[in-house]
């Protein structure tokens, strides 16, 4: 095995303290998608979507990485092949980890992105509406992450990633969101066999040749410290 490819989604920093989409009482269950995660969203109200960026953002810069993201970086660190990690979460824990070869299709909270002329900056830690883009000095500054109706990062290269992938495993995410719900037929068509690391079965289940269900901070140490041991 030469290389393997993991997709990631926010299952695996639930631990870490940063909530799901599903989970009561999170930042999630206080709006709606539509108003918050669009960029019909932002148009109406670019307060509201800053403020609730600005909390994630916050949330995230305390949130610490948990034993998944650790057993992930040592993966990456120990096996002779090469590791690469796409990620849906917008929270930097893979690298706070020590993973390198992390790909953020969904964007990151850590970037500010300018509507108006597309220039890229570090967030600050709170952003709002009348921000100034350093480039073009329009107030266009929004949260440099990829929202519902826009097309993710990077897909070419990850679309190339997983043709090249021995094994494909897909952790801590619903199968909800494509085109990230779309990697584990994309992977399997190409050669590659592929692993789901869940709590729970999701939704695209039946597209994995294997499953594991528990917390993501015991199953992805357990997964990793096998591979290790293989190879
Ligand atoms: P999701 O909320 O739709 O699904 C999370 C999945 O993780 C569920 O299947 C759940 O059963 C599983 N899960 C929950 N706790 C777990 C645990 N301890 N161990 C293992 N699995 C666990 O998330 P998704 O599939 O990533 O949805 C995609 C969208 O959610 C993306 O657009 C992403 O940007 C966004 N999102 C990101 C974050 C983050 O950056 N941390 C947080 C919330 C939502
Ligand atoms: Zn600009």
């Amino acid at each position: 095995m030469r290389k393997i490819v993991i997709l990631t989604g926010a299952g695996i920093s639930a631990e870490s303290g940063l909530g799901t989409f599903r989970d009561e009482g999170g930042l999630w269950a206080r709006h709606r998608i539509e108003d918050v995660a669009t960029p019909e969203g932002f148009a109406r109200d670019p307060a509201l979507v800053q403020g609730f960026y600005n909390a994630r953002r916050m949330q995230a810069a305390k949130a610490a990485p948990n034993a998944a993201h650790h057993a992930l970086a040592r993966l990456e660190a120990e096996f002779a092949g090469a590791v690469v990690i796409v990620t849906q979460n917008v929270d930097g824990l893979h690298e706070a980890a020590g993973s390198r070869a992390v790909i953020h299709m969904h964007g990151t909270l850590a970037g500010a992105l300018c509507a108006d002329c597309g220039h890229r900056w570090d967030a600050p830690p709170e952003m709002s509406p009348a921000h100034a883009c350093p480039a073009c000095a329009m107030p266009a500054a929004r949260p440099d992450v990829v929202w519902f109706g826009e097309m993710p990062y990077f897909m070419e290269e990850i679309w190339t990633h997983l043709e090249e992938a021995d094994l494909f495993v897909s952790i801590g995410t619903s199968g909800n969101v494509y085109p990230a719900a779309a990697f584990a037929q994309h992977a399997m068509r190409a050669g590659a066999d592929t692993l789901e690391l869940n709590l729970e079965p999701s939704v695209n289940a039946r597209d994995f040749a294997q499953a594991r269900h528990g917390k993501a901070s015991e199953i992805v140490p357990q997964w990793v410290q096998e591979i290790l041991a293989r190879a």
